[in-house]
């Protein structure tokens, strides 16, 4: 058995990670400070002995004798980090300094949860690891995008100067029951929307493109990748699905497999909204045997199935 911190592990992705670690036996705490996470995605697990709850911040030091750090805090929806972009860069930096420290002190490997974001608005398509990047440091997106690209370089520089055992995963567009209905991403957004057959709101008109995995593919990535021997393989790697869509098109699958009356409307782009984003996955190939399994249709239908419920408790 072993014992685990989950950081954001109240979260979408964090709390389908703790039910996944717990299942498999294991020793489960989870930090969150409850900023985008709800304590509803992990009620059913607060009876279980191997699993401990923990209202902390990452941005202040943490200390538990453990084998292993998933480092998902950080808000991952535009309209949530871009409430608080100081807060944001701090939590993305600091979190990972106290973690990365944490991880030293103890010998615990550490995995990033990183993002396409990194890629910016990308010029190459679609996105190898190898990629650069195209980021604007003083748009509106920076906050999350640098904060997690200098994570990215302290996740690095500690294995280079430390020998932390490190592991840095770029995640693609998720999504899934338990996202919050307010979320504000665009998945969430258009099925509540298309539930209520109210206006589906596209910013901008609808060509941008994003490319979206169901997050049992990626729970999967991420433990394949945390598991992965030997361990001198730190990334990153890209973990998405390649099935690119339009954001019209995913509109109209979204309101054809609600059978909604919703009609669309289109709303102003928001600054730096990448144009296309689409994930080269041949190195999770190659190296973890990781592709995803989930067709769109699959995972939507479970996400509506998920908000529809949630709906009906609200009304
Ligand atoms: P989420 O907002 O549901 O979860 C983030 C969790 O972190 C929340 O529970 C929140 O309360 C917590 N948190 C935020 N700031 C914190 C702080 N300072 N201290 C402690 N906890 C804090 O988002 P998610 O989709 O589950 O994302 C989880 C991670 O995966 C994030 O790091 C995100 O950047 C990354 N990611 C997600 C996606 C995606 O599409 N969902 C894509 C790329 C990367
Ligand atoms: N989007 C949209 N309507 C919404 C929410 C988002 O058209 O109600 C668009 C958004 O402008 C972006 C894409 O959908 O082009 C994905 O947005 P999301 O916030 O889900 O993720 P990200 O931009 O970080 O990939």
């Amino acid at each position: 058995m072993k014992k685990i911190l989950v950081t954001g592990g109240a979260g979408f992705i964090g709390s389908h990670l703790c039910e996944k670690l717990l299942s498999e036996g294991n020793e489960v705490i989870a930090l969150d400070n409850f900023f985008t996470g709800n304590k509803k995605n992990i009620i059913h697990l607060l009876d279980n002995p191997y699993f401990e709850l923990i209202r902390h911040d990452v941005t202040m030091p943490f200390f538990a004798e453990i084998d292993e750090i998933y480092n998902l805090a950080c808000p991952a929806s535009p309209v949530h980090y871009q409430y608080n972009a100081i807060k944001t860069v701090k939590t993305s930096v600091m979190g990972a300094i106290n973690m990365l420290g944490l991880a030293k002190r103890v010998n615990a490997k550490i995995l990033q949860a990183s993002t396409s974001e990194v890629y910016g608005d990308p010029e190459i398509h679609p996105q190898p690891e190898t990629y650069w990047g195209n980021v604007n440091p003083l748009g509106i997106r920076s906050c999350y995008d640098e904060g997690k690209r200098v994570a990215e370089t302290l996740f690095i520089n500690y294995q280079r100067q430390n020998k932390v055992r490190i592991k840095i995963v770029r995640i693609f567009n998720t999504y899934g029951p338990k996202m919050h209905p307010n979320d504000g991403r665009v998945v969430s957004n258009f099925i509540v929307q298309a539930l209520q057959n109210k206006e589906i709101t596209i910013y901008g008109n609808g060509s941008q493109t994003r490319s979206f995995q169901y997050v049992d593919d990626l729970i999967s990535g991420l433990d394949k990748m945390m598991n992965y021997t030997p361990e001198d393989f730190h990334g990153p790697v890209n973990i998405g699905n390649p099935e690119e869509f339009t954001i019209f098109e995913l509109a109209q699958l979204i309101i054809k497999l609600t059978n909604s009356k919703s009609k669309i409307s289109f709303l102003p782009l928001p600054e730096d909204d990448p144009l296309q984003r689409k994930p080269d996955i041949s190195l999770a190939k190659e190296v973890l045997k990781w592709e995803p399994k989930i067709y769109p249709e699959e995972g939507l239908l479970k996400t509506i199935d998920y908000f529809d419920n949630l709906l009906k408790e609200y009304f």
